[in-house]
């Protein structure tokens, strides 16, 4: 049987071949361990095999992994779902990134409970590509005007865009969006300091996402083992 210690190393190998076919350099593509509904002996399993990042989607059971946790204390945990407004202050008080900034009220709420001693918390702003009304995130129209105002916001640090593309498409409709996204991203880049990270790509659609210049892929079940 496969210890999570193998799958990690799995993955790991098949970011990296996916680099090499894109011709980008070698380690450009950070790995986040997706580990909902896992519990924390898989998190010390990956973090002994040298896993330090994990993305968590439900803030309480998030919050109490990080809280029984916290002696290993390199672990940057990446909050990776949907947020409603009661419970940013939970998030801003345990998170070091959110990547699912998807309304400017969140943005404003974290910026206002980030704790004073804490370092900026990092966010990344997550797109509604497809335009799906039932789909959260923010629409490419809207874009320049939370990035201004994040960029105003002393408590966060804007690092990049995050989106979480339709899976049931065909490839060319998935490269459509990933193009997309990628000059959204190149365009922040070029008009904002500071800004690194491309996180899309999931397990089934990680190679295509590394060839259209992600920076960070999210990756649960390829580690973990599926969540019945
Ligand atoms: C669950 C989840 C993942 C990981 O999905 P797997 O299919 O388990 O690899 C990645 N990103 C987000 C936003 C998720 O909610």
């Amino acid at each position: 049987m496969q210890t999570i210690a193998d799958r990690l190393t799995n993955a790991r190998q098949e970011i990296e071949h996916a680099i090499a076919n894109a011709h980008r350099p070698a380690h450009c593509v950070q790995l986040l361990a997706v580990s909902k509904t896992k519990p924390v002996s898989d998190i010390t399993a990956a973090y002994e095999a040298g896993q330090r990042q994990f993305g968590e989607n439900y803030i309480q059971e998030g919050v109490s992994k990080i809280e029984q946790l916290k002696t290993l204390t390199d672990i940057e945990w990446h909050m990776i779902g949907p947020i409603q407004s009661n419970k940013t202050k939970l998030v801003a008080e345990h998170f070091d990134w959110v990547q699912s900034v998807d309304r400017l009220k969140i943005a404003k709420r974290l910026n206002e409970q980030r704790p004073a001693d804490m370092p900026p918390l990092n966010v990344c702003i997550q797109l509604n590509l497809e335009q799906e009304a039932t789909k959260s995130g923010i629409l490419p129209a809207e874009l320049p005007d939370i990035v201004e105002a994040i960029s105003g916001m002393p408590n966060l640090r804007l690092r990049g865009l995050m989106a979480i593309p339709a899976a049931n498409v065909s490839e060319s409709q998935q490269r459509d969006t990933l193009s997309q996204l990628h000059a959204l991203y190149a365009q922040l880049q070029a008009t904002t300091e500071g800004i690194d990270t491309l996180s899309v790509g999931m397990s089934n659609d990680m190679a295509l996402a590394i060839a259209h210049g992600s920076t960070m892929v999210r990756i649960g079940t390829a580690i973990f083992g599926s969540r019945s």
